[in-house]
This record gives structure tokens, sequence and C-alpha cells, in this order.
């Protein structure tokens, strides 16, 4: 099977990236083709590692790339959400009675992708009142968030952020039957599965890195200064986001 990775731009030293080029190693080693779309500098890694290189002139982004979209349909990850359960001892998982509702309530670029703490905590509150399963997946720089989120919802949520590795969270996420995140791997993870997603936006526009999943609706409050791309707000105050009320994502979740 061909598997193909697209970073807009590859920085060597980014989690994104080490996730990636991880993933795509094991891949390879199971006899999988990989190719990696990017535009920059990839650095000696990707070709060490039997992943084939298309370079990609200034920002690369799937809609313009007809190369990428050819294979997108084979990138989707699969996952025996069985087999991922059953490996993740310690985690003292018990299968949850659907539905489960998982929230990834992490972004790697900065506070200006996050949907702030209280906004999750007050949604798992909310989704917890109508029956479901509330688990909160994320990686290790995750781990504040989570405590955050956890210690506001009174118990509506489980914390298992910082508590797998990515291809836990990946099983995780496969056996979801819904995912609220903030516009990140996990989004993008989420997709690929194609698992019912909400995926928020605040800093950054949807029309670029879309989640790439029939399945997904994109929340965005589309102010006039949105977007902006910056890592944290130059207005100081985050409204792109703080504004994106918690009922608002329940009523989606509830469409
Ligand atoms: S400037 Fe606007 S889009 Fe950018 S982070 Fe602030 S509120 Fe969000």
């Amino acid at each position: 099977m061909k598997f193909a990775f697209l970073l807009f731009r590859y920085f060597p030293q980014s989690g994104l990236a080490r996730d990636a080029l991880a993933i795509a190693e094991r891949l390879v080693a199971r006899g999988h083709a990989v190719e990696l779309f990017t535009g920059g500098w990839q650095g000696r890694r990707p070709a060490a590692i039997g992943v084939t290189v298309v370079r990609r002139r200034g920002w690369s982004n799937h809609r313009r790339d007809a190369d990428f979209a050819r294979h997108a349909p084979s990138a989707a990850v699969g996952c025996d959400a069985l087999v991922g359960f059953n490996r993740m001892p310690g985690l003292d998982i018990v299968r949850p009675t659907p539905p489960l509702l998982i929230l990834a309530p992490g972004a790697e670029y900065g506070p200006s992708k996050r949907w702030p703490p209280e906004h999750f905590a007050a949604l798992a509150r909310l989704e917890a009142a109508r029956g479901c399963s509330v688990w909160l997946v994320g990686g290790p720089a995750d781990r504040a968030f989570g405590a955050a989120i956890a210690g506001q919802a009174n118990g509506a949520a489980r914390d298992l952020t910082g508590r797998t590795s990515l291809a836990q969270a990946v099983a995780l996420l496969s056996l979801a039957d819904a995912v609220v995140s903030n516009d990140s791997g996990l989004m993008h993870i989420a997709a690929a599965l194609g698992r019912r997603q909400i995926a928020l936006f605040g800093s950054s526009d949807p029309r670029r890195t879309p989640p790439l999943n029939p399945a997904a609706r994109v929340l965005t409050l589309g102010l006039s200064c949105s977007p902006c791309f910056a890592r944290d707000c130059p207005l100081g105050h985050h409204r792109c986001l703080r504004d994106l009320a918690p009922a608002t994502v329940a009523a989606a979740l509830a469409a």
C-alpha cells in the first residue's frame, strides 16, 4: 500500500515532523511505500529511512497538490480498534458503553489554536450529562491542559493526556463515536480514521488545512482578524476561540 504524508513545511525539530517520520519509518519497515509531500528543507532523514520526498515550491497544500489528492484516499489510517485497545496495559481502560466522545485539547502550534480549557471542561460536563463517556487524549505537552480540563469537569472527563504513545492515541481515537479537537495533528488523525468530528479553528484557516473527512464539521467564528496565523493573539484576547461557546459545540455534536 502507498501512504502519503503532507507537511506544509518540514521543520526537522518539530514534534509533528518527528511523529510523521516515526510512523513513516514503521510503514516502510512493513513494506509499504511512503511519499512525503512538502515544501522547504527536508534534511537527510526522510531519504535515509526510505521515504520518497516529493518536493513542492513554497507552501504545499492538498488543494493545489493534485498528486497528493490522488494518493490521499490510500493514506487513511487503518486501525484494528480491539488490537490497539489490548495493547494498552497500564492504562486501566475499560471499554466504555458508547457513545464515547474524545476531546483532544492540545495544539502544539500555540495558544491561538487552543480552545480554552474551561470551554473543553464545560463541553465535557454537557456531554456527560447527556450520557457520553468523555476521554481527554493528547501527548505529553498536553498534560497541563488535560489536568486543567479534568479538574474543572468535576469528574465528567477521564484524562488520558500524556499517558499514551501516538500509536495508542490513534487506537483510542478509532474507538470514538465523536471527536472534538483544535486544528491539530490529532484532528487530522481523527479525519483519517473517518470519525465523526468537530474541528475548532481560531487563528488558522480551515480553507487551507481542513480535516479531510466527509464526517467532519468545522466551527470557526470568522472574525475580521481571522485567520492571522499567529501562535499567540496579537490583539491579546483570543476571541476567535474564546467566543466560540461550549453550547455551540454541543449543538453541533447533537445535530
Ligand atoms: S488576532 Fe483574531 S484570529 Fe488572531 S488570535 Fe487574535 S482573535 Fe484569533
